[in-house]
């Protein structure tokens, strides 16, 4: 469903109103699509318990419980806890991190899910943003999850090591997005390897858009006002990225 504007939230993370009086969205936060059997059962019981009996599944690989209402949010939170779910992805903060099935595709070169795990643990807290932000990840260059369209876009790769050997790289996007005026993300001109660098570099892009974006504007237009070289500059200067 489409995004809704951001200042409409007068509910904590990830219950946003619907245009029916009293009535809410719950969006509960998955990471990387990735949901156990159990957790779906508690959904299903919190869909007929505080909803209309559906579930939704979001473009984003998460989940929204619809007609929620008002006086009935704080119920369904503590339902939705009983199986470790909670509702977030919602205003403006690091969003859902999306990824493929990467290892488990006969096409992956990194294991995605993985991968989504330890970035969702490095990137979750960050807050104060000056709007969303998001992250998608794809086992390899077919790019099912659209990096290419993500703030940050992370593609599986290969690359030689010092003895010729061919080991795990990430090719990394910044600065794509959806919406009413999409920009396809530019290629960072390097490979990471190693997950821990993986993390430094995109944790510091969090933190160079917290700190230089305007109100409201979204990674791809601070690329745009202030320049790739900027960023590049900062990577360069604080992580261990290599040419
Ligand atoms: S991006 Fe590649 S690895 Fe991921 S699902 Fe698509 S084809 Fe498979």
């Amino acid at each position: 469903m489409p995004e809704t504007p951001q200042q409409d939230t007068p509910k904590p993370n990830g219950f946003y109103k619907q245009p029916q009086d009293d009535l809410y969205v719950a969006r509960i936060k998955l990471i990387a699509g990735h949901i156990t059997s159990d957790q779906l059962r508690v959904l299903a019981d919190a869909a007929d318990q505080f909803g209309e009996g559906v579930v939704h599944l979001t473009t984003r690989q998460g989940v929204e419980l619809h007609d929620i209402r008002d006086a009935e949010t704080e119920g369904l939170a503590d339902l939705l806890s009983t199986g470790g779910l909670a509702c977030g992805g919602t205003g403006k903060r690091v969003r859902t991190i999306i990824a493929c099935p990467g290892s488990r595709c006969k096409y992956g070169l990194i294991d995605s899910q993985a991968i989504a795990e330890v970035l969702n643990a490095r990137l979750q807290d960050y807050e104060g943003l000056a709007s969303k932000f998001k992250v998608a990840i794809s086992g390899c260059p077919n790019g099912c999850t659209s990096p290419q369209a993500t703030c940050i876009g992370i593609m599986g790769g290969r690359r030689k090591d010092d003895e010729g050997v061919a080991r795990e790289a990430f090719v990394l996007y910044a600065g794509g997005k959806m919406g009413k005026r999409p920009m396809i993300g530019q290629r960072l001109p390097v490979k990471v390897s190693g997950l821990e660098t993986l993390a430094d570099v995109c944790a510091t892009i969090v933190e160079w858009y917290r700190d230089q974006a305007e109100q409201r504007e979204r990674l791809a237009n601070t690329l745009k006002r202030l320049g790739m070289d900027a960023l590049m500059n900062h990577l360069t200067a604080t992580t261990d990225i290599g040419g």
